[in-house]
């Protein structure tokens, strides 16, 4: 069958009401909150979201190849298909708002505060705010974004079959993701400004690789390139040396920040702010589950993500029905 977005159906808007009592309240309307919504209302829970980004990170990317039934469609159009899919649910969604406060009450349920200036209510919650990932923040990552800058090596590895690449960052995924690219690229060049802070065992795999130089003690300056990636100037933090190396791609691999800090005291929280949560997405609280890249799970992608969002609302649906 041939896919065609302009032959898809209308979809209402429904609107989030706060005078209501929501059976559940999401908060981020990424693919992990999107999935919860759409599995808990087939399951006939009344569920609101509020999300500051529709699409979350997705919406960012331009082009993804990894999501299973798409062979290539743009981060846009596969968060379009989300929406859709969840809008003839008539889940209720307030968009382009942020929540401000979450609290728990005496009675035991939760009061979502909104920009909007609105408080919603809930007897129990999905927290799916995601994450944001850490920048170099040096001159020409924001201006080479998209063109040769990348922040996710299993998305964006493939695009740069034979060429020299460099990978900034010293910690597992950092490690992984030059191991992973030196099957594809002809050279990668792994920059971190201090040690190493990667598991040994990846390290010892790293250093039988011969496509794979790394420089540690070593400070990213600048990126550089016109139309797009061309090379990265560095300074040796010992001798002071500043050199440029030749790369067409830099994979910046230096973290993620999660979207958490609103949850601090709420929930448990591991020491990097992510949300600890068992294998179906429950948290410390009773009632609330989360989902996504706000949350220890180890491999941030969009079908993971989507794939806790459901796991968090049938686990969170069991709940609520041993509940009442
Ligand atoms: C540039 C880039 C390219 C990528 N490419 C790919 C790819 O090709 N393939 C792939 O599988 N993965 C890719 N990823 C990773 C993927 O996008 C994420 O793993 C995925 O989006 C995580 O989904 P999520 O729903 O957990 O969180 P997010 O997508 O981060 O969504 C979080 C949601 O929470 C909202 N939110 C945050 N704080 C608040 C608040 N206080 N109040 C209300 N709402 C809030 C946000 O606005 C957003 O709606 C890429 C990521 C980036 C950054």
């Amino acid at each position: 069958m041939e896919f065609n977005l302009s032959k898809a159906p209308m979809t209402k808007e429904v609107e989030m009401d706060p005078t209501k009592t929501y059976d559940t309240l999401i908060i981020g309307t990424g693919p992990a909150g999107l999935n919860a919504a759409l599995y808990l209302r087939r399951k006939g829970l009344e569920v609101g979201m509020i999300g500051r980004q529709a699409g979350g990170q997705v919406a960012d990317t331009s082009s993804v190849e990894n999501y299973l039934g798409f062979t290539g469609i743009s981060g846009l159009s596969l968060v379009e298909e989300f929406e859709r899919h969840v809008a003839e649910l008539e889940v209720p969604i307030l968009k382009y708002y942020g929540v401000t406060e979450v609290k728990k009450t005496a009675e035991g349920q939760f009061e979502v505060l909104a920009e909007d200036e609105q408080t919603y209510r809930a007897n129990s919650l999905i927290l799916a705010t995601g994450a944001s990932k850490r920048k170099l923040g040096v001159p020409g990552e924001k201006e080479l974004y998209g063109r040769g800058v990348t922040y996710c090596a299993i998305c964006d590895g493939p695009l740069y079959r034979g060429k020299k690449v460099m990978v900034a960052g010293g910690g597992n995924s950092a490690v992984e993701a030059a191991i992973d690219l030196s099957k594809i690229c002809s050279e990668v060049t792994l920059v971190h400004r201090s040690r190493f802070r990667a598991d040994q065992i990846l390290l010892d795999q790293m250093v039988r690789i011969p496509n794979i130089k790394a420089h540690l003690e070593t400070q990213i300056q600048s990126i550089n390139g016109d139309m797009g990636v061309e090379s990265v100037t560095v300074t040796d933090k010992a001798t002071g040396a500043v050199s440029e190396i030749p790369v067409e791609g830099i994979f910046v691999e230096i973290g993620n920040i999660p979207n958490t800090d609103l949850f601090r005291g709420l929930v448990e929280l591991t020491p990097g702010g992510e949300i600890i949560v068992d294998a179906n997405g429950a948290t410390s609280l009773a009632g609330v589950y989360a989902a996504g890249d706000v949350t220890t799970v180890k491999y941030k992608q969009i079908i993971i993500a989507a794939a806790q969002g459901a796991s968090a609302a049938l686990a969170l649906n069991d709940w609520y029905m041993t509940r009442s």
